[in-house]
């Protein structure tokens, strides 16, 4: 599986499925073009793309998928325009776990959250959801797209979610927010963030995450890892470390 930079525009396309992973720089967008996954489809991208697209370059109109890991706006806030209520991607299915929707829109979950919560997390979320309300595919578990497994990993947020990628004996891991502080959280998988909406599960998870990236020695990538964003794990006394990937330049 290779991960040529993004250069230049995305090629038009009625295949293309789009993760919106997180606040990757425009410089990480990576393209995985479906071919290298085995599929028929050869005009088809995986792209892990940032939440925020570069409107230039972004194939709005050609998006067919939008798989995302959960709701959090560093995440969704680029799938619709709030000010309009206008779909950002015209065409496309917004594809995300079956637990998100009803969280976001429990009206008794968000009278519990702080005042930030609500207007940050629940409304935005509101706000992102809402023009895709007759195009969203919830899924629990397994295969959403050809060759991409959904893995749920919840506690993060109910319905926070891990996808991997399979091509031939090549595997990726986008992991979501499975680590905010990556070298804190990967030696102390214990320790959560403020914002989990259930912190033991999320540590669970976390466990059950590392534990099979490191057995499985599988790639990795997704929010809140610091350059170049393609990492692997490994053992390392009570937890874990990353061994970032090389970055190779193309000239
Ligand atoms: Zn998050």
């Amino acid at each position: 599986m290779t991960f040529p930079p993004a250069e230049g525009p995305v090629r038009a396309s009625n295949d293309i499925e789009i993760f919106g992973l997180g606040l990757l720089p425009a410089s990480h967008i990576k393209e995985v073009p479906m071919s290298a996954l085995g599929q028929k489809q050869t005009s088809a991208y995986v792209r892990v793309t940032s939440a925020l697209p570069p409107k230039a370059d972004i194939a709005e109109k050609s998006a067919r998928d939008y798989g995302i890991a959960h709701m959090h706006p560093d995440h969704s806030a680029g799938l619709s325009d709030p000010a309009s209520g206008r779909r950002y991607f015209s065409n496309a299915e917004l594809v995300v776990h079956e637990n998100e929707p009803p969280h976001w829109f429990d009206d008794a979950a968000m009278a519990r959250a702080s005042e930030r919560q609500q207007r940050l997390y629940f409304m935005c979320a509101r706000e992102q959801i809402k023009p895709y309300k007759d195009r969203t595919r919830l899924f629990q578990k397994g295969e959403v797209f050809p060759g991409v497994t959904a893995i749920p990993c919840h506690g993060h947020t109910p319905g926070h979610t891990s996808f991997l990628i399979s091509s031939g004996n090549e595997q990726l891991l986008i992991w979501g927010d499975t680590v905010h502080v990556p070298e804190i959280q990967t030696a102390r998988p214990e320790v959560c963030m403020e914002f989990d909406t259930d912190p033991d599960a999320a540590a669970v998870t976390r466990r059950r995450v590392f534990d099979m990236v490191a057995t499985d020695r599988l790639a990795i990538t997704g929010m809140h890892l610091h350059f170049p964003g393609f990492a692997h794990l490994v053992r390392r006394g009570s937890g874990y470390q990353l061994i970032p990937e090389a970055w190779e330049q193309t000239l």
